[in-house]
């Protein structure tokens, strides 16, 4: 879309948040250029679930038809329980999620996400400088610091550079608003080649489905991806990594031994697992503001508000907020109107993000019950009843 008065805008950070906010920028008619630290461009890890809420807005950019081509579209959603893998839950996702919400629930391959919103914001002209590492933000002169290299310099300026953001510290000095939440998340895959062999994993390995295991402690979720040649895992339990560590190649037998008194079929799929990280869960605690008081710059992304990853909502929220700003862009006629644009971008998505975090600790205090009188109730009420509220 042309805009009479475009602006330029930098954005640190080509994650899911900052590559969002770079395309709804860009289609708001406006120059968009992206400062990232990697020498090339990428996503870590394996699978990523994307709901309705961000399904709904990645339609309207119209590059929905592009993932739903990589991705798997799961029937339905099971709680099982740790112990014996009797279940505790089934909801139908499909088609039920695209006639409530109006757009799918995907499982798809980081990767493939991230390539398709890299390729839709070099189509749109965004522009990337890659092996930029920003230091800060020079807010008197509204410019990215950038470590051995010349500073960028825009109208406006986007933090979207995640959970140790050095944009968020120059904004705020070094107080971290985000803390240890005491879980981590083991993030292993298993190819379904190898679960096929095996009579009770070939439902798991075969039907597009989205599967919890509530336990004690922690719990754990799998689905299949890359065209359901790989079942994604992420196992959460109790944090071990030291205070500073937030990612580290993990020992495949110290977790399988942590599942010794899960059902069967889940020690099962440990067993073939040969490779596994671990993962430092964070929350952020409600900022007191996302902007600096000049209006030429805001925060995005995990970088604000990151959360517990259970509700799927991490990165849903970061394209949510991206697709805010843009479509606040694009109203927007001239610079102040922008600086007003970021003022009610704050004010929309803050309370909204508060809520996500909040909601995430909450379903995961239900999911690690432990054993007890507490676990048979929660078990008993999944049994009964228990109605579907999305996002
Ligand atoms: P990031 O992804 O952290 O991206 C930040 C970018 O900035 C990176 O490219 C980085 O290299 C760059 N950068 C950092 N510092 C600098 C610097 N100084 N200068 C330049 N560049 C810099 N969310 C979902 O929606 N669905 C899910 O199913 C889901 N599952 C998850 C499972 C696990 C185990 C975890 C840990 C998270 C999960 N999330 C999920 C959350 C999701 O991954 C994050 O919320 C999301 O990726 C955050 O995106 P972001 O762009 O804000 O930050």
């Amino acid at each position: 879309m042309a805009n009479e008065s475009p602006v330029n805008v930098v954005i640190v950070g080509a994650g899911l948040g900052g590559l969002s906010a770079a395309i709804a920028i860009a289609r708001s008619g406006h120059r968009v250029k992206v400062v990232e630290q990697a020498p090339k461009l990428g996503e870590v890890g394996a699978g990523i679930q994307i709901p309705p809420n961000s399904a709904r807005i990645l339609e309207r950019w119209g590059i929905l038809p592009k993932l739903r081509e990589g991705a798997m579209h799961p029937e339905f959603i099971a709680i099982r329980s740790y112990r014996d893998g009797s279940l505790l839950s089934l909801q139908k996702l499909r088609p039920l999620m695209e006639d409530v919400y109006g757009a799918p629930y995907l499982h798809i391959h980081r990767a493939t996400l991230h390539s398709v919103l890299c390729d839709e914001a070099t189509r749109l002209g965004v522009k990337f400088q890659l092996g930029a590492t920003a230091t800060g933000i020079d807010f008197e002169k509204t410019a990215v610091k950038v470590k051995d290299q010349a500073d960028v310099a825009a109208d406006f300026i986007l933090g979207a550079d995640g959970l140790r953001s050095a944009c968020r510290e120059s904004l705020l000095g070094r107080s971290d608003p985000s803390h240890n939440t005491g879980d981590m998340a083991y993030r292993v895959v298993i190819p379904t080649s190898e679960m096929k062999k095996y009579k009770e994993l070939v439902d798991f390995a075969t039907i597009p489905s989205f599967n919890h295991w509530a336990g004690p402690g922690g719990h754990a979720v799998g689905y299949l991806i890359a065209g359901g040649s790989i079942f994604n895992m992420v196992i959460i339990v109790p944090d071990e990594l030291p205070d500073n560590v937030y990612s580290a190649k993990a020992n495949v037998n110290e977790m399988r031994d942590k599942f010794k008194c899960w059902c069967p079929e889940f020690r099962h799929m440990l067993r073939m697992v040969t490779d596994v990280s671990a993962w430092k869960l964070r929350n952020s605690t409600e900022m007191e503001t996302w902007r600096h008081p000049d209006g030429n710059f805001a925060l995005l992304g995990d970088a604000c508000h990151a959360t517990l990853p259970y509700l799927a909502q991490g990165a849903a929220q970061a394209v949510e907020d991206g697709a805010v700003i843009g479509a606040l862009f694009a109203k927007a006629q001239d610079k102040d109107e922008i600086k007003d644009a970021l003022n009610i971008y704050e004010r929309l998505r803050k309370s909204r993000t508060s809520r996500v975090v909040q909601e995430s600790s909450q379903y995961g205090a239900v999911m690690h019950l432990p054993d007890g009188e507490e676990q048979r109730e929660r078990d008993r009420q999944m049994t009964d009843h228990e109605p579907f509220e999305g996002y």
